[in-house]
């Protein structure tokens, strides 16, 4: 069975036809992840909906930059997570952004979203689906005041010594389909061990100029087979262990 742990489900324009391709290839489960406070609802809709959709929901760093009430919208984010506290699998996705996010002025209000996210997941014992772009030192040193049952870090491509970090507190780290062309996502699927892997589309985001879909991951996961020399049957078994692990509310 293959698990997408992290794909922006609410953004398809054909969700139907998305669904059925990866169940066709033996996607068993998506994780379909929250971004911003208007698509919470609309998780949680479609999550309704489909049976291999499960929400989590999370406010992305770059909303900080984007939404101008966020702030004031906060408080309503919070309870509307917390009413849906039976209904989601994870808190994410959430996180810092140094990178796509220039403008230093959104800073705070990033790192108060993002705090505000963590003390939901403690208090929930829900785990986190992490986003760190150009920002992996401040939120490696954020997450040790939280108490998180299970961290995953997205789409890692940041410098090694941080990621060394994460190996040493138990993280895992979700590969998507950018390793067939990234040297740094390939890197993270090298050096992380087998039990700490997951996978992920993140779509609809584009790779190489195709829609990412959960359909992906099945040539991601015999990209990872062939660069750590183990067969795709037994890391496909693995890895589903390793979901069972951290996300263990969607099994
Ligand atoms: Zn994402």
């Amino acid at each position: 069975m293959l698990i997408d742990i992290h794909c922006h489900a609410n953004l398809y324009l054909a969700l139907h036809q998305i669904v059925k391709e990866a169940d066709n290839l033996g996607v068993a489960k998506i994780i379909a992840v929250g971004m911003s406070a208007t698509s919470l609802e609309r998780v949680l809709e479609i999550s309704d909906h489909f049976d291999l959709l499960y929400p989590a929901l999370g406010i992305h760093p770059e909303e900080a930059s984007i939404n101008k009430s966020l702030e004031s919208q906060l408080d309503s984010i919070e309870t509307l997570i917390r009413d849906n506290r039976n209904k989601i699998c994870a808190i994410g996705e959430i996180g810092l952004d140094h990178h796509f996010v220039k403008n230093e002025e959104c800073y705070p209000l990033q790192n108060k979203v993002f705090e505000t996210m963590l003390m939901l997941a403690q208090e929930l014992e829900l785990p986190v689906n992490l986003h760190t772009k150009g920002a992996e030192k401040l939120v490696f040193d954020t997450l040790p005041s939280f108490n998180i049952p299970n961290v995953n870090i997205h789409w890692y491509s940041g410098p090694e010594n941080y990621m060394k970090v994460g190996i040493d507190r138990g993280y895992y780290f979700s590969i998507t389909p950018a390793i067939s062309y990234s040297p740094a996502v390939k890197n993270v699927a090298k050096i992380i061990d087998k039990d700490h892997l997951l996978l992920e589309s993140d779509g609809p985001v584009e790779y190489s100029g195709q829609i990412g879909t959960p359909a992906m991951i099945r040539s991601v996961l015999n990209t990872i087979s062939k660069l750590k020399n183990i067969s795709s049957d037994e890391l496909e078994q693995q890895i589903e262990e390793n979901t069972r692990l951290v996300f263990p509310k969607i099994f």
